[in-house]
């Protein structure tokens, strides 16, 4: 109800001039969007924001085409001064999706776009466990699992339930977390998933995988920048681990044959604490992404730029009051209160 309340309050904002107005307002200034994966089948009614239809963003791709914004690269935006309304294109994780199902449109627009990688998943190939495991669960409220896996030293009953899927997630993550062997870990995940019949492939191929390094590299030719994203999607506060994690993460990257200079970092899940600015610093990165509210202006942290996470549950117009600069503007007044 208060979105279909916001959805109408938009347009008629946007019909009395204030996205024009906002516009305005905001020339010079750059709205960077984040893009995360895109659903084969119903992930995107499972996290909206983790995986879009590739309907959707293709539909995204056409109106930014003829729209009044100019879509450059994050590098471009930094760099230099504009007078128009900017927009840059960044997608996190490498999601096979990124290939599979919108590496057509990505072709067909060829708009820079930063795709930030983790590069874990990407040199062993296999299911991201505590997504698909999460999925999972999602499409078995109701039913029972039975945990009965020597491997994981446990004999335990799941009742499902929408309540109860966060808690069984994390327990069951943590459990499998303990198996040194990758294909093992793979093989408990399936064998969940067979148990609660849920389906994991779509035309042959297994989802929630992460592009292959064949993939990650043929997108280039899309002029997609491949950038960093820690080596196993996490942002600790010790300073050896966090660099450890972003060595490492360059590391695997630096292997694959790159255009570009890896200099560009985007904070797993949007988490960060500010000691680590420098040490990003240290490893060689000038700009980094958060999923904080706001436009990219003259004064923005180049460590701490903000971005607009778009998604399945984002309606067009709602998309649109982000790109002006109105939403954040309306977000920065409120939480002066
Ligand atoms: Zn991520």
């Amino acid at each position: 109800m208060l979105k279909a309340i916001k959805i109408i309050a938009l347009f008629i904002i946007k019909y009395l001039g204030g996205f024009w107005l906002a516009r305005k307002l905001n020339k010079g200034n750059t709205c960077v969007l984040c893009y995360h994966g895109f659903a084969y089948d119903d992930e995107y009614l499972f996290r909206p924001k983790l995986f879009m239809r590739p309907e959707s963003f293709k539909k995204r791709l056409a109106w930014l085409q003829d729209s009044p914004y100019k879509i450059v690269s994050l590098s471009e935006a930094v760099n230099n001064q504009h007078n128009g309304n900017l927009v840059v294109l960044t997608m996190d994780d490498g999601w096979a999706g990124t290939k599979e199902l919108v590496g057509d449109t990505l072709a067909e627009h060829n708009f820079p776009l930063m795709l930030y990688v983790t590069s874990y998943y990407v040199q062993k190939q296999g299911a991201v466990i505590n997504v698909a495991l999460a999925y999972i669960l999602w499409k078995s409220a109701g039913k029972t699992l039975v945990i009965d896996e020597p491997i994981l030293s446990i004999t335990k009953e799941y009742v499902i339930s929408a309540e109860n899927t966060v808690s069984i997630v994390t327990e069951l993550c943590q459990l499998i977390d303990g198996v040194a062997s990758f294909s093992v870990r793979q093989r408990v995940l399936l064998d969940i998933a067979k148990q609660l019949q849920v389906n994991l492939h779509s035309n042959g191929q297994l989802m929630f995988r992460s592009l292959n390094t064949e993939e990650l590299t043929a997108l280039q030719q899309s002029n997609v920048d491949i950038q960093l994203h820690t080596h196993r999607h996490c942002s600790p506060q010790n300073e050896q681990e966090f660099k450890l994690e972003v060595s490492q993460n360059i590391d695997y990257l630096q292997q694959l044959e790159l255009i570009n200079t890896l200099q560009h970092f985007c904070y797993p899940s949007g988490e960060y604490y500010l000691p680590q600015l420098p040490w990003l610093k240290e490893c060689g990165v000038v700009t980094a992404t958060t999923v904080s509210s706001g436009m990219l202006t003259s004064d923005t942290d180049r460590l701490q730029i903000p971005r607009f996470l778009d998604g399945a549950d984002v309606h067009q117009i709602e998309f649109e009051a982000e790109l002006c600069g109105l939403s954040s503007a309306i977000r920065k007044l409120a939480s002066f209160k």
